[in-house]
């Protein structure tokens, strides 16, 4: 238990009272406010194109086929240079934003490979017709 000088009549007070005895000015308690600043600083904000790039990453796979991924790729990469310029554990949403990366880029991968089969195929139905 440490002692601090009341604001208003500079008496020594208790840090857990919650009122200066000589004058009755109100006191918050240490405690309390270590609470109330703690909670302020690390109220983290979650990224916002982190949580676009997680959901148009799984969009892709089901509505929204390469548009999806190609919007979670670019969100994915906004969101993760946000994070890592901001100070550290200010913006939170690194896992999504890895999560909607890899989601896009796995999309674009089965998508190419896709188009890739379409053209040999084609590419071979041609030649035969030759
Ligand atoms: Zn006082």
């Amino acid at each position: 238990m440490t002692m601090i000088s009341c604001p208003a009549c500079s008496h020594q007070v208790s840090d857990q009272a919650t009122s200066c005895p000589n004058c009755g000015h109100p006191l918050v308690p240490a405690a309390t406010t270590n609470v109330a600043t703690y909670s302020n600083t690390s109220g983290t904000n979650t990224s916002v194109p982190a949580i676009v790039s997680l959901v148009f990453g799984l969009l892709s796979w089901c509505i929204l086929p390469f548009i999806g991924a190609i919007v979670a790729v670019i969100a994915g990469h906004i969101a993760r240079s946000e994070i890592r310029s901001a100070p550290a554990g200010t913006i939170d949403g690194d896992g999504m934003a890895i999560a909607g990366l890899i989601l896009g880029w796995a999309h674009l991968v089965v998508v190419l490979l896709g188009l890739l089969f379409i053209f040999a195929v084609l590419g071979g139905f041609a030649a035969m017709s030759h």
